[in-house]
C-alpha cells in the first residue's frame, strides 16, 4: 500500500539500543535545526505502522521509530509472553520505508530496576477507567509511563499515534497536557485489510476460522456508521450486537457509542466528536476497533 520512492530506499536505517547512543546520534541533527518525529510501536510491523512512518516523513526531517514491547502496560503475563517479536522482518520494513532510526532498547535499559516497579502515577482523567481501562486495569499508567520515557529519550518535536487505539491517543494527549510537555501529538487513520479488519500485530494469532469471524467487529461498526442518522441508539446497538452474535467464539467486552473526550456513552445524537468502539475476544485473541462517526 505504501509504495516507496527509490530515493527513500537508499537511506540507511540506524539501529540503536541505548538512550545514550540515541541522544548522541540525534544531537547533531537537532543542532542543525532538523525536525524530529517519533513513532512509538511494539513491533511486528504492518501497513498500519508504516502509514504512521509515512505521515511522520511528511511532517519531519528525521523519523525515529521505537520498537519496545512494554511490560508495564500488559495486564496478562501470557499476552506479554506471546506478543510477536519478528525483529528481522521489522528492520527490513523500516529500511524499505526509509526510516532513519529504530530505537530497540532492552527492558533493563528502559526500567533499570525491573521487575521491581518504578514510581509512576499520573492523573489521566476519568476516561482512564472506562472501556480498555476497565478491562485492563492500570494499562494506561503503563502506556503513559513508557511513552513519557520515550519522549524523554528522543525529545521529538512531533509524535505519531494511530486512531486504532483511540483511547490511547486521548490518554497520551491528557498526559502531555498534565505534564506540560512540548511535543505535538498527531493521530493517523485506521489502516484496514481489504475486507475491513483493522490491521493489528495480534491478528497473526487468529486461526483461519477466527480470522473469518473477526470480520463481524468492523461490520458492526460500519453498520452503526451507516445507520447513525436513521436509527435510535438502542436500535443501533441492538442490531450491531446481532451482527457480532452471528459469529461463534466472539466474546464481546463492549460495543458502545461515546463522546470522544469523556468516552462516556452519549444519549442524544451529537453532531461532532462521536465515536463507536468495540472490543471482543475472537477465539483466544482480544481485538479492538472503532469508527469516528462525526
Ligand atoms: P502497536 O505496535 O500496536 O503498539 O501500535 C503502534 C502504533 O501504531 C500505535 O499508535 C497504534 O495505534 C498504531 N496502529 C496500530 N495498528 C494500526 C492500524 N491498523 N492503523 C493505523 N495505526 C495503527
Amino acid at each position: 500500500m505504501y509504495n516507496l520512492a527509490p530515493s527513500k530506499q537508499d537511506k540507511i536505517l540506524e539501529v540503536i539500543a541505548t538512550v545514550a547512543e540515541l541522544e548522541s546520534s540525534l544531537k547533531p541533527l537537532k543542532a542543525k535545526g532538523l525536525k524530529i518525529a517519533l513513532v512509538p510501536t511494539m513491533g511486528a510491523l504492518h501497513n498500519g505502522h508504516l502509514s504512521l512512518i509515512a505521515e511522520a516523513q511528511k511532517k519531519a526531517d528525521v523519523v525515529v521509530c521505537s520498537i519496545f514491547v512494554n511490560p508495564t502496560q500488559f495486564t496478562d503475563p501470557k499476552d506479554l509472553e506471546k506478543y510477536p517479536r519478528p525483529l528481522e522482518h521489522d528492520i527490513k520494513m523500516l529500511t524499505e520505508a526509509g526510516c532513519n532510526f529504530v530505537f530497540m532498547p532492552s527492558v533493563k535499559e528502559m526500567y533499570p530496576s525491573y521487575p521491581s516497579p518504578e514510581n509512576w502515577a499520573i492523573d489521566l482523567g476519568n476516561a482512564e477507567y472506562v472501556l480498555e481501562g476497565e478491562f485492563r486495569k492500570g494499562h494506561y499508567q503503563g502506556v503513559t509511563q513508557i511513552v513519557f520515557k520515550l519522549f524523554d529519550a528522543v525529545k521529538p518535536d512531533v509524535a505519531f499515534f494511530g486512531q486504532k487505539d483511540f483511547q490511547q491517543v486521548l490518554m497520551i494527549k491528557n498526559m502531555v497536557n498534565e505534564l506540560g510537555l512540548d511535543v505535538e501529538i498527531m493521530t493517523c487513520p485506521i489502516i484496514r485489510e481489504e475486507d475491513g479488519l483493522a490491521m493489528s500485530s495480534r491478528n497473526i494469532h487468529l486461526s483461519p476460522t477466527d480470522r473469518a469471524h473477526s470480520l463481524v467487529l468492523s461490520k458492526a461498526l460500519f453498520f452503526i456508521e451507516q445507520n447513525y442518522e436513521k436509527q435510535s441508539f438502542s436500535d443501533l446497538l441492538r442490531n450491531a450486537k446481532q451482527i457480532i452474535n452471528e459469529a461463534p467464539d466472539v466474546e464481546l467486552d463492549y460495543l458502545t457509542i461515546v463522546d470522544g473526550d469523556t468516552l462516556l456513552p452519549i444519549t442524544e445524537k451529537a453532531h461532532q466528536n462521536t465515536v463507536a468502539l468495540v472490543a471482543a475476544k475472537v477465539g483466544e485473541t482480544r481485538l479492538i476497533d472503532n469508527v469516528i462517526i462525526n
